[in-house]
This record gives structure tokens, C-alpha cells and sequence, in this order.
């Protein structure tokens, strides 16, 4: 559980999303009224405005929307550095939601907009985990 990167601040509103994923869930917000699935969490459905969310678990699986490959880092923690190349995604998971993360790849040569991932889990803390997505 060793991290020497910055951590995502933790809020009530996001609180359950890290905590899910540091006991290897990733959880995302659905609307009991409506039915809308939303990411990143918020406080109400952007659809309806309702305020009754509920947390559901993902399938995990998805597919590269769009990526990047992360050659220099600048200004930010050097603990990132040590790590290019690495490659940044925006997963689209298979309930329509989006998000960015890390795919765990071979310098991200194999890499495609397209490509099948699912979802592996990196514990920092007992409140906190983050998403990575390996290739299928
Ligand atoms: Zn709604």
C-alpha cells in the first residue's frame, strides 16, 4: 500500500467511489428515479435532477474511448517521472460511462481506441483506491 504520489481528495460526495475501490469494487452512481448511470460522482443526477443516487457495481469491463501516451511530466510529482511512458485512457465502461485511467501496458505500444479492458484495482490506504484498466 506504498504511494508517494498525490492522493484525489476525499470529500462526501466521492468518498464512497475511492472506498469502493480500495475493497476492489468500482462503484458508480445510479439514479433510483430515473435510471441514469453517471461518473464522476456529484450530488444529484445530471439527468433529472433527482438527489436519490444509489451505488452500483460496475462490470469493470469496457473499452479505450480515446488515449494518450505520457512521455515527460512536467510540474507535477516526480514519482510519475520514473514511470514514462505510460499511457492515460479514457475507458468507456459497458453501462455508457466514461473515465480516465491508467492502461497498464508494454509502453503503450499495444494500445488501440477500441481495445477490450477491465478494470484492476490499486489499493493505497484503506479509505482509497484507484482504478487501472489492463488490456483483454
Ligand atoms: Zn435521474
Amino acid at each position: 500500500m506504498q504511494n508517494d504520489k498525490p492522493l484525489p481528495e476525499i470529500d462526501p460526495i466521492n468518498s464512497q467511489f475511492f472506498k469502493g475501490l480500495s475493497e476492489d469494487k468500482l462503484l458508480i452512481q445510479k439514479c433510483i428515479k430515473c435510471g441514469n448511470t453517471q461518473f464522476y460522482p456529484k450530488a444529484i443526477c445530471v439527468k433529472c435532477y433527482s438527489v436519490d443516487l444509489e451505488w452500483v457495481k460496475s462490470s469493470g469491463e469496457g473499452k479505450v474511448y480515446s488515449f494518450t501516451e505520457i512521455n515527460r511530466v512536467i510540474m507535477n510529482s516526480k514519482e510519475f517521472e520514473k514511470e514514462v511512458p505510460y499511457v492515460i485512457a479514457s475507458v468507456e465502461l459497458k453501462e455508457g460511462i466514461r473515465l480516465y485511467s491508467r492502461i497498464l501496458s508494454e509502453n503503450g505500444k499495444n494500445v488501440k481506441i477500441g481495445d477490450p479492458v477491465r478494470v484492476v484495482f490499486r489499493t493505497v490506504s484503506e479509505e482509497i483506491g484507484l482504478p487501472e484498466f489492463k488490456l483483454l
